[in-house]
């Protein structure tokens, strides 16, 4: 199968995230391994990739993809979630770089046949990880009115909420909801034509809300940012590229949470009882693809890249 997803902001991801080429490195979110095939190039015979994913179809073809470098990367079908015990495992304590390339595959909007996309019909699941959890299809015909309506809202800021809701659930009532297109049309026909957004299709943010849920998305980035610090060695780094607000903003409070806690040396007491931040941001404001990339690759369009650094041993 041809691998049609381009890598978003490879160059400044390189720059970044390899600090020295004989370093040990993990790709969190390897997908069909874009990222990682630059990645291999510049740690190539020196260095160590560990690549993640939670998506089995991903695998295989990350795998096919990256198998002539076997002696140098280790794909395993997990959760960048539990990287700690992947790392546990294979007897690595602490690593010099970790990427996590968040949102949806190209592979998976375009050619992975769950549903990701309102474009075309298929079986509504939106499930990335299909070995666990329950599908699109099984929130959309089983969640109460509210909590559907509190789900667009919360994963999306769909102001439609309250309507598309209680369509779904009208609609539900002659059959269930089972494809993409269903859904789709169901939401395309609440919204009355002149409120209908100009850029995007009506259903763009209630598709975003529901893979956000499905995927446990926020909740899992949470966890991951928790543990991340512990895994870096000192001077390691951590590179995140989000595609919406929600993600960025748990990004940036990790971040820069931890530059806060930092006490100005004026104001330091003789025994200090906090100690300074495990981890500094690298970049400020938060890195966007050029213009050029956005032109040429639309998945970049929203990307937002931050990157912090392990500032010392503990
Ligand atoms: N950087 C990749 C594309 C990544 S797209 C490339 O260049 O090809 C995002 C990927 O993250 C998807 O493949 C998705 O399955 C994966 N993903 C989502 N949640 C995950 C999780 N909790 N753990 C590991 N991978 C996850």
């Amino acid at each position: 199968m041809a691998v049609s997803h381009q890598p978003v902001m490879v160059d400044e991801v390189i720059q970044y995230l390899i600090t020295i080429p004989d370093g040990i490195y993990v790709d969190g979110t390897v997908g069909t391994g874009g990222h990682s095939l630059e990645i291999y190039k510049r740690i190539a015979h020196k260095g160590t990739l560990i690549c993640l994913d939670i998506d089995r179809s991903s695998i295989h073809l990350a795998k096919e993809r990256l198998s002539a470098f076997e002696d140098r990367i280790k794909i395993v079908k997990e959760s960048y979630v539990a990287i700690d015990k992947v790392l546990k495992k294979i007897g690595i304590d602490k690593v010099n770089g970790i990427l996590l390339d968040l949102g949806v595959s190209s592979y998976q909007l375009e050619s992975s046949g769950r549903g990701f996309s309102f474009v075309r019909d298929e079986p509504l699941d939106m499930r990335m990880d299909e070995d666990r959890g329950a599908g699109a299809s099984e929130l959309v015909n089983t969640l109460s009115m509210e909590r559907l309506q509190e789900l667009l809202w919360i994963n999306a800021q769909e102001r439609w909420a309250k309507v598309i809701a209680r369509a779904i659930v009208k609609e539900r009532q002659k059959g269930p909801i089972t494809s993409s297109r269903q859904l789709a049309l169901i939401i395309e026909t609440t919204i009355p034509a002149k409120y209908r957004p100009r850029t995007r299709h009506p259903a763009t943010k209630t598709f975003q809300a529901l893979r956000i849920a499905v995927n446990r998305e926020l909740e899992n980035i949470a966890k991951f940012l928790e543990k991340c610090p512990s895994l870096l060695v000192k001077g390691g780094r951590v590179v995140v590229i989000s595609y919406h607000s929600l993600e960025d903003r748990l990004v940036k409070q990790a971040f820069h949470q931890r530059n806060k806690e930092n006490i100005s040396p004026r104001k330091l007491p003789i025994f200090p009882t906090k100690r300074p931040p495990l981890m500094k941001a690298l970049t400020k404001k938060g890195l966007r693809p050029g213009y050029k990339e956005v032109t040429d690759n639309p998945r970049a369009r929203s990307a937002i890249m931050r990157v912090a650094e392990r500032t010392y041993n503990e």
